[in-house]
């Protein structure tokens, strides 16, 4: 067990919090400790105290997030409360931290005239989160944005880095490892002006095409080259199909619902069902683009 009883800290620490609470597919196992940190400076010092062998895993909103029954060892840190600041800091330039929801991002921007900022609107995530994933829509994409990145390592120390220390692909980003995204500074482009007209269709698109009011992750796969995962899980006939209390949706066949009381193995176990079964019908491997992390049950 890691010391983090132990360490002097102002936030607050939880033991065996369940991972349901905290993920918008309502599902998943407990983390074995999880940590609100009060501040920048608490949490710098609660990395900094904490055993080198003790897992570390970071939430954002959890929207993209499936934790296993088993639950998450280690620490779960939750700082997207303290991480909210939304700066201009100079004309198309502005500073977002990592808590900052992307809906508040993409209204705020919109309001100071800057764009492509739409896009943020229809994310469900944090602002860490979107950089974290690449996360994007309407072909606009986080890192288009993204001039620098400020993050946190597994010792507590700050770092700045630049995006041409990240390999950045569609829905994924690979830079130093063991850090954590703070904020970002984002820079949107002269001559792109944003309306709130245009993000309320965008959104009013989605709710027509997606199960927006049911508990899910967005789309599961990542769309392979030059088609749809969609496409391919409805042309297979999986629409409807159930685990347990897992679904595919009737409305977007790239979403997984929790249907009635869906347990994480539920839901994984539907994931692996229409993979295997697009692979059989349509000789295409699909990939997830959600984040399937934490121990199988016991
Ligand atoms: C209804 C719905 C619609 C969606 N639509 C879209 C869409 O259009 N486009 C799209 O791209 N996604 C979409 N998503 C998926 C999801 O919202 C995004 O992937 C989002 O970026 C995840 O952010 P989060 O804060 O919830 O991250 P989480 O789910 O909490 O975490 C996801 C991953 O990011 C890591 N992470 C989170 N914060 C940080 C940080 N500060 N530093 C380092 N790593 C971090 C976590 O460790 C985890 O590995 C949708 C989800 C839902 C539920």
């Amino acid at each position: 067990m890691m010391a983090a009883e132990n360490l002097n800290v102002q936030g607050e620490i939880r033991h065996n919090e369940p991972m349901s609470r905290h993920t918008s597919w309502r599902a998943g196992g407990p983390a074995e400790v999880f940590f609100v940190p009060a501040s920048i400076d608490d949490l710098s010092a609660f990395l900094a105290g904490l055993d080198a062998g003790t897992p570390v895993f970071w939430h954002g909103a959890g929207s993209n997030l499936l934790v296993r029954e088993g639950g998450l060892p280690g620490v779960v840190i939750s700082a997207s409360r303290i991480l909210r600041n939304l700066e201009r800091v100079d004309r198309y330039g502005v500073r977002a931290g990592a808590g900052l929801p992307c809906t508040q991002l993409a209204r705020q921007c919109i309001r100071w005239k800057l764009g492509p900022s739409e896009f943020f609107a229809g994310i469900p995530g944090t602002v860490g989160g979107a950089l974290a994933m690449n996360a994007g829509a309407h072909g606009g994409e986080t890192w288009e944005r993204v001039e620098s990145v400020r993050t946190i390592d597994r010792q507590g120390e700050i770092h700045e880095h630049a995006p041409a220390e990240y390999t950045v692909g569609y829905r994924s980003v690979t830079g130093p490892s063991n850090e954590w995204f703070l904020e970002a500074m984002l820079r949107f482009e002269p001559g792109v002006v944003p309306s709130m007209e245009a993000m309320k269709s965008l959104l009013e698109r989605r709710k027509a095409t997606q199960p927006l009011g049911l508990p899910s992750c967005g789309s599961v796969f990542r769309n392979p080259p030059g088609d749809y995962s969609a496409r391919l899980i409805e042309a297979a006939g999986l629409k409807g199909y159930r685990i347990g209390g897992a679904e595919v949706s009737e409305k977007h066949a790239n979403f997984i619902i929790n249907r009635d009381n869906a347990s994480a193995t539920d839901i994984e176990a539907l994931i692996e069902h229409v993979r295997q079964t697009v692979a059989d019908v349509h000789g295409v491997n699909l990939v997830h683009e959600v984040r399937i992390v934490g121990e199988a049950p016991a």
